[in-house]
C-alpha cells in the first residue's frame, strides 16, 4: 500500500492491517457472498460480531459488569444533548469543567435542557492549562460533573481522574479513549466518536453505569434513550454496521498488538520523542503546561508564522500530511493516535530538524 503518515486530528489514520482486512473482507464477507454492509443486522453472523465487539471492548477497557456497553450514531456531539436528556430531568442542574473547544461545545448543547454550571474554565490562559482540581466550583446536588479528559484542538490531556465531587463524572473521551487502560469505575458515563482511536466517522461509543440508564425524560427520542438502547443491544433501530464492524477491526488489532498497557507505553513515548525535539528547538514551540500536555494531539508553532504555508507545503512533499492546525488555534497539529506508528514520528522530527536547518 502506498500510504502517507497521516497526522490528521479525525478521521484519523486507521492501522494498515484493518484496512487490509477490509479490503479482503469487502465483496464476500465470512463466506455470505455478500459485504458486511449487506447483511441483516439481526441474522446471526452480524449478531456474532456485534457480542464479539462488546466482548473485546468489555476485556480491552476492563468495563465493569455493572456498565452497558452502546453503539450509537450521531458523534460524540449528539451526546453533548444526550447526556443531559438521559442524566437530568427538567429544571436540575450540571457542573461542567471547560479546557478547550469541545467542552465548550458541550457547554452550549446542554444548556438548552438544564442549568449549567460552568465549574472552571481555562479559556484566559488561551486552554494552554488545567485549572486545580482543588478550585473548581462543583455542586454537592449536580445531576453530574462533565469534562473533556483530552481537548483534541488544544492538545490539553488530564493525565489523573479528577475526584472532586460527588455527583457521578462523565467524560467525553473521543480523542483518547483506547489510548492507555483507565478505570472505569470512576466514572458514570463515557462517551467517544470512533473515528479518531476507534476506527471510522459514524458510530459513538458509550459506556455507562446500570443505575444511570433508565432515567430519560419523558420526550428524550428513542435513539438517544440509554435503557431503550441498553435493552435493545444497540439495536433499536438499524445501527451504522459497517462502521460497527471496523471497530471490530480495530479492536482486533489493539488486541494483537498487547492492548492498552502497551499502547499507553508506545503513546507516551511517542508524544515524549516530539515535545523533547519541539523543545529542544529555537525554532518550534508548544505552549502547554508540561503537565498536561496531551498524547493524542500535539500543536506546536513556528516561530516564523510567515513560514508555515512553506512548511506544509514541504511536510506534504515528504508525504507527511494533515499538519495544520485546527483554525481556532492555528499553527500545527500533530495528531498521534494508536494508528501512528513510531515511525511516523521519527519521520515528522527529522523533517523538521531539516526544515528548521535551512529555514531558521
Ligand atoms: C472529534 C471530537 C468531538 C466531535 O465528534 P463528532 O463525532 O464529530 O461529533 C467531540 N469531542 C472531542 C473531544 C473530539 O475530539
Amino acid at each position: 500500500m502506498n500510504r502517507v503518515h497521516n497526522f490528521s486530528a479525525g478521521p484519523a489514520a486507521l492501522p494498515d492491517a484493518v484496512l487490509e482486512r477490509a479490503r479482503a473482507d469487502l465483496p464476500d464477507w465470512q463466506g455470505l457472498g455478500m459485504s458486511v454492509m449487506e447483511v441483516s443486522h439481526r441474522g446471526p453472523d452480524f449478531m456474532a460480531l456485534a457480542e464479539r465487539t462488546e466482548a473485546s471492548l468489555r476485556e480491552l477497557l476492563d468495563v465493569p459488569e455493572n456498565y452497558r456497553i452502546l453503539f450509537l450514531a450521531g458523534g460524540a456531539t449528539l451526546q453533548f444533548a444526550s447526556v443531559p436528556l438521559n442524566l437530568a430531568p427538567p429544571g436540575s442542574g450540571a457542573d461542567y469543567v471547560v479546557t478547550g473547544n469541545w467542552g465548550r461545545k458541550a457547554v452550549s448543547e446542554a444548556s438548552r435542557y438544564l442549568n449549567v454550571n460552568v465549574a472552571a474554565d481555562s479559556e484566559s490562559t488561551g486552554y494552554t492549562t488545567i485549572p486545580d482540581p482543588a478550585t473548581w466550583s462543583v455542586r454537592d446536588d449536580a445531576a453530574y460533573l462533565h469534562y473533556t479528559p483530552n481537548e483534541t484542538v488544544y492538545g490539553v490531556e488530564f493525565h489523573a481522574i479528577p475526584d472532586v465531587s460527588d455527583a457521578p463524572l462523565v467524560a467525553d473521551m473521543s480523542s483518547t479513549v483506547m489510548s492507555r487502560p483507565i478505570d472505569v469505575s470512576r466514572y458514570g458515563v463515557i462517551y467517544a466518536g470512533a473515528q479518531k482511536n476507534l476506527g471510522a466517522a459514524g458510530i459513538t461509543l458509550l459506556v455507562v453505569r446500570d443505575d444511570l440508564t433508565g432515567r430519560a425524560r419523558g420526550d428524550t427520542p428513542g435513539v438517544v434513550d440509554y435503557r431503550l438502547m441498553a435493552e435493545s443491544g444497540s439495536m433499536w433501530n438499524t445501527p451504522p454496521t459497517f462502521c460497527w464492524y471496523i471497530m471490530a477491526l480495530v479492536l482486533d488489532w489493539l488486541r494483537d498488538e498487547g492492548g492498552l498497557a502497551v499502547m499507553a507505553e508506545r503513546n507516551e513515548r511517542k508524544a515524549g520523542k516530539l515535545y523533547s525535539a519541539i523543545d529542544a528547538s529555537e525554532f518550534y514551540d508548544n505552549p502547554v503546561d508540561a503537565a498536561c500536555r496531551s498524547w493524542m494531539n500535539v500543536p506546536f508553532r513556528l516561530a516564523d508564522p510567515e513560514l508555515d504555508d512553506v512548511f506544509l507545503a514541504e511536510a506534504e512533499a515528504a508525504r507527511l500530511t494533515n499538519l495544520k492546525g485546527h483554525r481556532l488555534a492555528g499553527g500545527m497539529r500533530a495528531s498521534i493516535y494508536n494508528a501512528m506508528p513510531e515511525s511516523g514520528i521519527d519521520a515528522l522530527i527529522d523533517f523538521m530538524a531539516d526544515f528548521e536547518d535551512r529555514r531558521a
